[in-house]
């Protein structure tokens, strides 16, 4: 995600007038490291249809939480609302979120994404997974994330920096499942095999892949939707890697009421509607992610990638195991 200037945005469609800075009792103030188009919409809608007020502040996760932490409780925020099961594992262990009790949202929400704690809900799944040029590859030769560490793909791996919180979490989840030993013997066989240097970005690496520069790569999946959106025809495909075992890594988009929430009332309310049907449908095809309420519809560029196993260990593991991951990385000379 790229950095962005922060931006304040006062909506007032439907709901009563904000006037300057003033923050009525009713209104409800968000900070959103969701970028503001993926958003914007869905916020506007439930002030249509609640009459709530809603303000939101958007920024990157790093200095929304310091902002969170820095204002305590003096913070106009009552909603934090981020992406990576990472960044939201540090919220709470920074104690910015509060427990959420709300039986609407643990019935809704399964329970591998959302806090076992009740702090932070998923509201949309990420996936994770392999991605191939058709022409290059043939996806008879894949199987597993473990299985990008065999020779064959020397010199035809491309990944996205070490630096990032998705590689982050997705070797905090390898370290899971595998343990420190076989994890590191896995990373240090994708950096042997690697084609180039990380790139900075998940697009840059598809970008990589159709243009030869390597065949096989790891990315989220929207990614490829948002370059398939312009260009049908783009030459780049999902494999969906250890179907016969853990599943393909997801992660979430989620949302929590903060510690210092002044009107935490509301913010269960915006959180349950997020967790509608409706809501969770366009919560997700704005981002062409996948919704995290199970039997709501995806949208049709997402249903051509087919039906997958998703690893359904809680993504807080991933937060939990993120530092440990981000050393082994280091010490492999994955950058
Ligand atoms: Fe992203």
């Amino acid at each position: 995600m790229s950095r962005r200037t922060p931006i304040i945005i006062a909506a007032l469609a439907g709901a009563v007038a904000i006037t300057g800075c003033d923050t009525g009792d009713d209104e409800l103030t968000v900070y959103s490291a969701r970028q503001d188009h993926l958003i914007k919409p869905i916020l506007e809608r439930f002030m249509e249809e609640t009459g709530t007020p809603v303000r939101f502040v958007t920024d990157d996760a790093g200095p929304l939480m310091e902002r969170l932490k820095a204002e305590g409780e003096r913070t106009p925020a009552d909603m934090l609302l981020t992406v990576d099961a990472g960044n939201l594992h540090q919220a709470t262990e920074n104690d910015l979120l509060a427990e959420v009790d709300s039986e609407t949202l643990r019935e809704r929400i399964p329970e591998h994404l959302r806090d076992p704690e009740d702090r932070w809900f998923g509201l949309s799944v990420r996936a994770r997974p392999i991605m191939y040029s058709p022409e290059r590859v043939d996806p008879e030769e894949l199987d597993t994330y473990a299985g990008l560490a065999d020779e064959k793909w020397e010199g035809r791996l491309c990944v996205r920096t070490s630096q990032q919180v998705y590689n982050q979490s997705l070797v905090a989840m390898l370290l899971h499942h595998h343990g420190e030993e076989e994890t590191t013997r896995i990373v240090e066989g994708w950096v042997d095999n690697l084609a180039t240097s990380p790139f900075s970005n998940d697009t840059s690496v598809l970008e990589a892949i159709e243009a030869g520069q390597c065949d096989v790569g790891i990315t989220n999946t929207y990614y490829l939707g948002r370059l398939l959106r312009d260009d049908p025809d783009f030459p780049v495909e999902v494999f969906w890697p250890d179907q016969d075992g853990h599943g393909a890594h997801v992660n979430v988009s989620g949302a929590g009421i903060t510690r210092h929430a002044s009107n935490p009332e509301a913010a269960r309310e915006l959180l349950e509607w997020l967790a509608s049907d409706s809501a969770q449908e366009q919560f997700a095809a704005l981002n062409l992610e996948y919704p995290a309420v199970e039997g709501v519809e995806w949208d049709p560029i997402v249903q051509e990638w087919g039906e997958f196993k998703p690893d359904t260990i809680n993504v807080s593991e991933a937060g939990r195991l993120q530092r440990q991951a981000t050393m082994l990385m280091d010490r492999a000379g994955y950058r």
